[in-house]
């Protein structure tokens, strides 16, 4: 781990020095901040429905190309906002199947989002949605031991229109229109909760990407006193708890944080949100071999599935390149789900989808970081986003 992280600090260089857009990107902005904005412009309010009309409806990516705006609006907007724009670098996968985007960030920084087709009840949702898995930060500063975006630290919290524009580009490029989002690419949304919760009303607004805040889902490895803010938001969000472990002793080996938030304090805060938001939220549990898949574990989940009344989706772990864990075998799986259903509790076995394209969070971008430091000549390819699709 020590050497990965020394190999990628090394790659970090050249890419901190790409210059960034000084101008703030325009959406970044909610409704009434453009409201705003055009108040004090002097122009009439209806101003801000018709921009973003333009960049959620229409999604165009300049002033200029707002026609019924007049130029001497365009010209003084396109000195005041910029258009970031997420440059694609890799997509693997196919139509059809679960695709995976590689993006660079106006400064350099790698990200990643999944498109998952419909598929049965991911989440609770209908089988019919189109799912994207996005990311909320670059890299992860929770380290928990079988991830691989927590490998090389956090860089930086994403702005909620880089949040946001992985949306707009997977639909673009996929030419797709997705209606369901899972907070659970790279980074703990809920450290970063606050443009989080902006890019979700843009998400969500009527005037945004207008996506039903049940086809909204968080996901947290257990940041107990945000779970309670989150509570406390209006929106009808739902809530996914990375939990991977049923008992102190074996979530204190894998997830650092729950040094921070035992299970007792993360399972109170849940008791918070379900009770303020009358709905159901979902344990995520990945099954590692000999850690977390014993049936004693699976009995005491059970029981906490029951307190919560949760549904549980467990997941067999996708393996990281250079990290010592593995999946237990198919019947070591069936015989976990099976205690959980003698039990009474609704639990499903994910069977993973792109598995051999490094699906997990932060898998793919380590690859490609990995394989840029043992290859620069395709890092320089790649600088110039050539795309490869396989
Ligand atoms: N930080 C948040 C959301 C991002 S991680 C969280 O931890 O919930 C999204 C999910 O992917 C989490 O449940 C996480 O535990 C899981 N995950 C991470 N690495 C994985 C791997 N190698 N195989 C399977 N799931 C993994
Ligand atoms: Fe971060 Fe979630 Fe990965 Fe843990 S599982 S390191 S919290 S992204």
């Amino acid at each position: 781990m020590a050497l990965v992280r020394l190999i990628c600090c090394g790659f970090a260089g050249p890419v901190a020095s790409i210059v960034t857009n000084a101008l703030r990107d325009i959406k970044s902005l909610q409704l009434e901040e453009l409201g705003e904005k055009f108040r004090e412009l002097g122009e009439p309010s209806y101003r801000s429905r018709q921009i973003a009309d333009w960049l959620y409806k229409r999604r165009v990516e300049s002033f200029e190309n707002m026609t019924d705006l007049p130029h001497e609006l365009r010209r003084r907007l396109a000195k005041l906002f910029g258009f970031d724009r997420l440059d694609v670098v890799r997509v693997l996968g196919s139509r059809d199947t679960t695709r995976k985007f590689l993006f660079r960030l106006g400064d350099g920084n790698l990200i990643e989002s999944v498109l998952i087709p419909a598929s049965p009840a991911l989440y609770g949702q209908k089988s019919d949605r189109r799912t994207i898995c996005i990311s909320t930060q670059v890299g992860c500063a929770y380290g928990c031991k079988f991830c691989a975006s927590g490998l090389e630290g956090f860089s930086r919290n994403l702005r909620e229109n880089e949040i946001v524009d992985q949306i707009i580009t997977a639909e673009r490029e996929s030419g797709e229109k997705i209606d369901n989002i899972v907070f659970m690419g790279m980074g703990e949304p809920l450290a970063n909760l606050q443009n989080v919760m902006r890019a979700i009303r843009i998400i969500n607004a009527p005037w945004g990407l207008g996506i039903g805040a049940r086809h909204i889902t968080v996901s947290t490895s257990g940041l107990a006193p945000q779970i309670r803010k989150l509570a406390d938001e209006p929106l009808q969000i739902r809530l996914a708890v990375s939990l991977h472990g049923a008992t102190d002793e074996v979530r204190n080996q894998i997830m650092p944080i729950n040094r921070r938030y035992n299970v007792e304090t993360l399972l109170s805060a849940c008791d918070y949100y379900v009770a303020r938001k009358k709905q159901r939220l979902t344990f995520e549990y990945i099954l590692i071999a000999g850690v977390n898949d014993s049936d004693e574990q699976a009995h005491i989940l059970a029981k906490h599935a029951h307190r919560l009344s949760a549904k549980v989706n467990l997941i067999p772990y996708n393996t990281v390149e250079g990290l010592e864990w593995s999946r237990p075998s198919r019947n070591r799986q069936e015989k976990f789900l099976s205690i959980l259903r003698e039990h009474g509790v609704a639990a499903t076995l994910r069977y993973e989808k792109g598995h051999d394209i490094n699906a997990a969070c932060g898998q793919l971008r380590l690859q490609t970081k990995r394989e840029d430091v043992a290859s620069p000549s395709r890092r320089r390819k790649n600088r110039q986003d050539v795309r490869v699709t396989i």
